[in-house]
């Protein structure tokens, strides 16, 4: 068997990658990058012939790994998709709002590939997608390939992919958590009779500081609200709409069923609402803690949307919780536009709960000193800040020490790493050469074959 990075460069981005075994072609993930635009935020497909691909595996429905399926779809119209029930339907849900970006940024950045698939089109692929259940192994349809899927604790439906030919064994984590989150538990991945590892290194090039724990951060979080409440201002907390959103209700919560903060209305917005709506669907029919629980419904805190048809504009009230995306307050997101009329008053205050990449407006705001002039966005005007700024470090993402802990007991012959910056990966290398020097380091280059078994 053997392995090629479809990615365009080594980094977070569009990940996807092929698995060719004899006339088998197997791809797992078709992302898209999330700071590309056009073409290039596609995978480069190029080693793959049109109509060969016997099976297309989905982690997660994450955009960097489910934004460019529509597209290799076209090229493989005859090709199962195979995923959990949840990733299916979240996926679906994630690819329609994908198509409303791309046609507003058509309009506004005259990108004019845009959109790259249109919401009928989406319809009709889903004929190909199929659903898998956790740890039940099946044959890859019209191969030789055995393939199991493994809770992998990042988001509610990811996971990981076993796949087996003949006596060797190929896992890939995709984005994995090790520990448990509020909703998500810890990852359950299998630690034998791998050969080949796939790892993800996204957290490469960070370390926890000393004494960190969830629970502590989550107490930082609710004293920060205590704060806010007490100085009769109101708290933003910009999250990613898929994932991030739905933890940070049931954390917040949860805080309340403990006392540990004031009864506050909080606001959520946009696309979050129809992912929650997903997730409370599969709330009593997937593996996650409080079963059963709707979030939608059940958290006294969350106030419910009212059925509008227009789109109205997310204004701050004192004494109330705003979780809004884009998690990086991206131009012309809720975030980003709820914030700009925000980040002047010193009675509130903004909890970044997420990352933030190095040319977003979140980053800039989250490191940024008090009374400093911010611009948001292009067409808006500059503002100072004066609210409150604090980070928690709630990642979905498995600590490098915890990847690295699983890498050393699967022990694989080869690894190869992925989904992650160079200078993560060296982390990665330095730690390996001395915990497990027989194992087979790789950091594959665009299109590069390699010989797996
Ligand atoms: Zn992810
Ligand atoms: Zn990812």
């Amino acid at each position: 068997m053997r392995f090629r990075n479809l990615t365009r460069r080594r980094e977070i981005g569009a990940n996807s990658y092929l698995l060719e075994a004899g006339d088998h072609r197997v791809v797992l993930d078709v992302g898209m990058h999330p700071k590309q635009v056009g073409y290039a935020a596609l995978p480069d497909f190029g080693p793959l012939a049109h109509d060969s691909a016997d099976a297309i595996f989905i982690t997660h429905a994450h955009h960097d790994h489910i934004g460019a399926l529509p597209v290799l779809q076209r090229k493989q119209p005859n090709t199962p998709v195979i995923m959990t029930e949840v990733t299916g339907e979240l996926t679906s849900g994630m690819l329609h709002n994908s198509v409303n970006v791309m046609t507003k940024q058509r309009e506004e950045e005259s990108i004019t590939e845009y959109p790259l698939f249109t919401h009928r089109e989406l319809d009709g692929i889903r004929a190909q997608w199929i659903y898998r259940d956790l740890d039940r192994p099946f044959t890859v349809p019209n191969t030789n390939l055995e393939a199991t899927l493994h809770d992998a604790g990042h988001i509610l439906g990811s996971t990981g992919v076993m796949i087996r030919e003949g006596s060797n064994t190929l896992f890939y984590t995709g984005d994995v958590n090790f520990e448990p989150q509020t909703i998500c538990q810890a990852a359950d991945f299998p630690t034998s009779g791998i050969d080949v590892l796939i790892m993800e290194t996204t957290r490469g090039d960070f370390s926890r500081p000393e004494g960190y724990s969830r629970k502590g951060e989550k107490e930082r979080l609710a004293a920060l609200i205590r704060d806010t409440h007490e100085a009769n201002g109101a708290l933003l907390i910009p999250v990613f709409a898929l994932g991030k959103t739905q933890e940070v209700v049931m954390m917040l919560h949860e805080l309340h069923q403990e006392d540990l903060i004031p009864m506050m209305p909080l606001y959520i917005g946009g696309l979050s609402t129809k992912v929650t709506v997903l997730y409370d669907h599969y709330a009593s029919r997937s593996r996650r803690s409080y079963p059963g629980f709707r979030l939608l419904e059940d958290t006294d805190l969350l106030v419910p949307r009212k059925n509008s048809r227009k789109r109205q504009e997310i204004v701050a009230s004192p004494r109330s919780l705003y979780a809004l995306s884009s998690g990086m307050m991206t131009e012309h997101t809720v975030s980003n536009q709820f914030a700009a009329k925000f980040l002047d008053n010193p009675r509130n205050a903004i909890a970044f709960v997420g990352y933030t990449d190095p040319t977003s407006p979140g980053y800039t705001v989250r490191n940024a000193k008090q009374g400093e002039m911010i611009k948001l966005s292009r067409d808006l005007a500059a503002i100072p800040l004066r609210a409150r700024v604090e980070s928690f470090d709630l990642s979905a993402h498995g600590t490098r020490e915890q990847l690295a802990d699983y890498a050393e007991k699967v022990k694989p012959k080869k690894l190869i790493m992925v989904h992650g910056e160079e200078s993560a990966q060296n982390w990665f290398a330095n730690r390996f050469a001395e915990t497990i020097p027989d194992t087979e380091l790789i950091r594959p280059d665009t299109h590069q074959p390699i010989d797996l078994w």
